[in-house]
């Protein structure tokens, strides 16, 4: 089996940047943090990819951004095609 090498109990990383958001959960006007964490996808068979996510520093929700999620949808389509 090749491709990705998957490391196993990796944690979400806090990659620093915060930003303003209304959490759409806990409906505080608060800070998001940005977190990197890996995903697995099923796109023609497993695809994991290190995805960057908002979370809100509140109630930990993790905060959908168009933005960061259409990266990580190319980073799935790049690793469907190796
Ligand atoms: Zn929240």
């Amino acid at each position: 089996m090749r491709g990705h090498e998957y490391k196993s109990g990796q944690e979400d990383v806090e990659i620093g940047g915060e930003m303003d958001i209304t959490c759409p959960y806990c409906e505080e006007h608060t800070k998001a943090k940005m977190v990197s964490k890996y995903e697995s996808y099923s796109a023609h068979g497993q695809v994991v990819v290190e995805a960057e996510v908002v979370v809100c520093s509140k109630c930990d929700n993790e905060i959908f951004d168009e933005e960061l999620d259409g990266v990580t949808i190319d980073k799935v389509y790049q690793g469907t095609k190796q």
